[in-house]
């Protein structure tokens, strides 16, 4: 595939299942009838690499890409056909203008000022410049406020030169589905809209296209879904796993009762055990919230963390697996032990997992499955 760097010597594969995201965007098309379904691919595919992910998705019917910053939208740029919109959602800062036209990224703006760069931009430049226009309807963060928007909707002169694509809104939390604000920010989206130019609108994240008729636009935005976190948290998840890492055992020690294992001694040996050590660390984005709560597999077996996350290091309890040599790997990801699954052990969200993965692994594109 377009990289493979598999088995850096000593060091854990971290192998992407890039037919496995293509089958998760068509999965979600099929959920969104209402317009096409775009993909976000910021913090380099939430980790996954978005050199990667970003062409197989085009090659799958895919016509919008949505990254965070510049610097993420100009390196797709030649990886992508020209009919490809990339979006850049942190919008266009001053003296960035120029970049933009050049590499023929669209901006969303995010407020007036933004607007007034991308309009005088656009007045330079002798033309109409494409942009996104971001209502925030709750989020508080990016948008425009009401008060822009009334504003805008009294001087409609601030669109001069702008090609508005969509318009657009964020949920703060869709995978809730029966939180009444996924309902209020419709709302509010509406009324918002209702006083601008007639525009298509974009409105659902991953878990937002799972509202159904609420979550209905011209554009989706999934990121997450993509990567197969679940977009309805405590329902089976309906997307694929992408992710595998296998971190090699680089020793396994015999250790008597009452031993202790890593930093501070956290862990204690209540009978004579094997302790496996693997090259994966809190440097590699393992992270050390872990410590003494993660869980390896070894042979579709879970096995027990023992003591805490190091930097380069993991130690499990693997005194169940007297087979267990160097030379052998243990999953630390995958489908039997998905990020979801990670994050919940670690207390926090697939996202922060997926895009913690660590520069120092080996990554391999090709098919993620169970270990047997
Ligand atoms: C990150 C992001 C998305 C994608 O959200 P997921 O929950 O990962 O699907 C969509 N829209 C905006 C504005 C975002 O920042």
């Amino acid at each position: 595939m377009t990289r493979t760097e598999a088995s850096r010597h000593g060091a854990a594969t971290l192998t992407i299942d890039l037919d496995a995201i293509a089958a998760n965007w068509h999965d979600l098309r099929a959920r969104h009838p209402s317009g096409p379904v775009a993909a976000v691919l910021k913090a380099d595919a939430y980790g996954l690499g978005a050199a990667a992910v970003a062409p197989r998705l085009v090659a799958e019917g895919c016509r919008h890409v949505f990254v965070a910053h510049l610097s993420e939208a100009l390196a797709l740029r030649p990886l992508l056909p020209d009919d490809v919109m990339i979006a850049e959602l942190n919008g266009v800062t001053g003296g960035s203008e120029g970049e933009f036209i050049r590499a023929r990224i669209v901006p969303v703006l995010n407020d007036l000022g933004q607007l007034a760069r991308w309009r005088d931009a656009a007045r330079a430049a002798g033309g109409r410049l494409p942009a996104l226009l971001h209502i925030d309807t709750g989020m508080s963060r990016l948008g425009l406020s009401p008060a822009e928007v009334t504003q805008l909707a009294n001087d409609r002169a601030l669109l001069d030169g702008i090609d508005l694509r969509y318009v657009m809104t964020h949920f703060v939390s869709s995978e809730v589905a029966d939180d009444p604000l996924n309902a209020g920010q419709v709302a509010r989206f509406a009324a918002a809209r209702a006083m601008l130019p007639e525009v298509p609108a974009s409105l659902a994240n991953s878990s937002g296209i799972f509202l159904g008729a609420l979550g209905a636009s011209d554009l989706a935005r999934p990121g997450a879904a993509l990567y197969g976190l679940n977009p309805t948290p405590g329902a089976p998840n309906p997307l694929r796993c992408t992710v595998a890492l296998d971190a090699p055992v680089l020793q396994v020690r015999e250790i008597g009762a009452g031993e202790s294992v890593g930093y501070n001694a956290t862990w204690r040996a209540a009978r004579p055990s094997l302790i496996a050590t693997v090259a994966a660390g809190y440097a590699d984005g393992y992270l050390r919230a872990l410590s003494g709560r993660g869980v390896a597999y070894a042979r579709g077996r879970p096995v027990p963390m023992a003591g805490r996350v190091s930097m380069d290091l993991l130690t499990f309890d693997v005194t169940d697996h007297p087979d267990l040599a160097p030379g052998r790997t243990l999953r630390l990801l995958g489908p039997e032990l998905p990020p979801d699954a990670v994050a919940e052990l670690a207390g926090t969200n697939g996202y922060e997992v997926l895009t913690s993965l660590g520069a120092r692994y080996g990554r391999a594109y090709g098919p993620v499955r169970p270990l047997a």
